[in-house]
């Protein structure tokens, strides 16, 4: 008798575990069968580690990419070059990070169907595929990035990272130095030296902190000396008051500011032009940058006023410093995704979010008048078609023997093109030399793809 009971006993035992199992199946059935379902090792859904996802189209509708079955690229090289480091790349040495963070929103899952029809699936990023070509041209192979994004809205206009590649012939990438970190996006996860473009963030401190500022004259004898150590300007400016120390990007002046404001203060006018955050957008996320006041002695803070020193900064979130700029101090969030439809569905729609305000209202009008006085009287307003631009140029020093990085961004107040912008060519020399006529090609761009819409 007790063996028989033992084994009802046991029966009943396995009959209930059986039963959980079952029950806990249906339930991650239920609640997991879409993660299943979208695992990379599904090719109804994946091929060659890239989501099935559709088509991929500029704010124009321009195709930039079909990835229906796999990643079919328009006919036109110079585009499928432009869009590389948006899009990634069929091998996955660029990842597709739009594609991976809306992969809920880029397939349509049926619990008891499971499949997709890829074919109605379609994705529309903010960027301009005539700006992406006109920027990659103007860069002409060379290292470095470009962005420009509207700061009222947040749409993403332009953004390219260039060394790039024909994803259709990856075999042009080689060991040389051409192609060297050919794979990064500069744009998102580089920091460079911003140089003189620092100076903004100098200014800032500047503007607020020293109350007599307008009406000092100082003095560029070429050079100063700041605790034993000789800082080098980039001319002998003699006289001059601070909107002019702005416009001839005088390294004596932001050095002797720096040293006056201190390091408690230029490190909190960094922290508050977002210089040490990160940005995240559509799966996005950049480099964060930052300065190094503690502890270090005059000279070196001297350096970090000029925007050399241990400073760094991504170029992403400078350019939207300068949308907060124009825009009266507080600038939009970046974004590159407009919209996604799936089958019949609009499963996605971006909305424009404002960032934290950064600056006063006054300190921004402040700030603006320094920036543009730049344009008028250093850079030149031809030199972007006459629309009204604040803007500043760096020429970093790297040391080691290699040539200067040179950077350039600012802003265009217009109610048709409210875009911030950024350049940086990596060993490019001197900023304005170089990234100005970069910049004027593609705001030529800008200007006819506005007459186009
Ligand atoms: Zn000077």
């Amino acid at each position: 008798m007790n063996k028989i009971a033992n084994r009802a006993w046991a029966a009943t035992l396995l009959a209930i575990v059986l039963f959980l199992g079952l029950c806990t199946i249906v339930l991650r059935y239920f609640r997991d069968s879409k993660d299943w379902y979208l695992h990379q090792s599904n090719s109804d859904v994946y091929s060659g580690g890239h989501l099935n996802s559709g088509k991929v189209y500029d704010r124009k509708g321009t195709l930039l990419l079909n990835a229906e079955n796999g990643r079919t690229y328009p006919d036109d090289a110079l585009l499928r070059r432009s869009t590389l480091h948006l899009l990634g790349d069929v091998q996955g040495n660029i990842p597709d990070h739009m594609m991976e963070y809306y992969s809920d929103e880029l397939t349509s899952y049926d619990l008891f169907g499971g499949t997709q029809d890829a074919s109605n699936v379609s994705m529309t990023l903010t960027v301009n595929g005539q700006i992406q070509k006109a920027a990659t041209d103007a860069m002409a192979g060379r290292k470095g990035c470009l962005g420009i994004y509207n700061y009222k809205t947040g749409e993403v206009i332009c953004m390219v990272s260039g060394n790039t590649y024909d994803p259709l012939n990856p075999s042009e990438v080689d060991d040389s130095d051409a192609y060297a970190g050919v794979y990064v996006n500069r744009f998102i996860s580089s920091v460079y030296t911003p140089g003189s473009i620092f100076k903004v963030v100098t200014s800032m401190a500047a503007i607020e902190q020293i109350e007599d500022l307008d009406s000092r004259t100082f003095f560029c004898g070429g050079s100063c000396v700041i605790n034993n150590e000789t800082i080098n300007c980039n001319s002998y400016h003699g006289k001059l008051n601070f909107d002019r120390a702005v416009s001839k990007s005088c390294n004596v002046v932001f050095a002797q500011l720096a040293v006056e404001l201190g390091p408690e203060i230029m490190q909190k006018y960094a922290e508050q032009a977002g210089i040490g955050e990160r940005m995240l957008f559509d799966g996005f996320k950049t480099a964060a940058g930052g300065i190094d006041t503690e502890g270090v002695p005059e000279n070196e803070l001297a350096w970090v006023g000029v925007g050399q020193s241990t400073n760094r900064i991504n170029p992403c979130q400078y350019m939207t410093l300068m949308g907060a700029i124009a825009n009266g101090g507080v600038a939009a969030k970046p974004y590159v995704v407009s919209k996604i439809r799936c089958g019949q569905e609009e499963t996605y729609r971006a909305a424009t979010t404002m960032g934290d305000r950064i600056m006063t209202e006054e300190l921004a009008a402040r700030l603006d008048q320094a920036l543009h006085g730049a344009v008028v009287e250093s850079y030149g307003e031809w030199n972007f078609s006459g629309l009204y631009v604040g803007a500043k140029t760096g020429t970093a020093q790297r040391g080691g023997g290699l040539a200067a990085n040179s950077l350039l961004t600012g802003y265009i107040k217009d109610e048709a093109m409210p875009y911030a912008f950024i350049v940086v060519i990596e060993g490019g020399g001197s900023g304005g030399r170089t990234c100005l006529p970069i910049m004027r090609q593609v705001i030529n761009a800008c200007l006819v793809a506005k007459d186009m819409e």
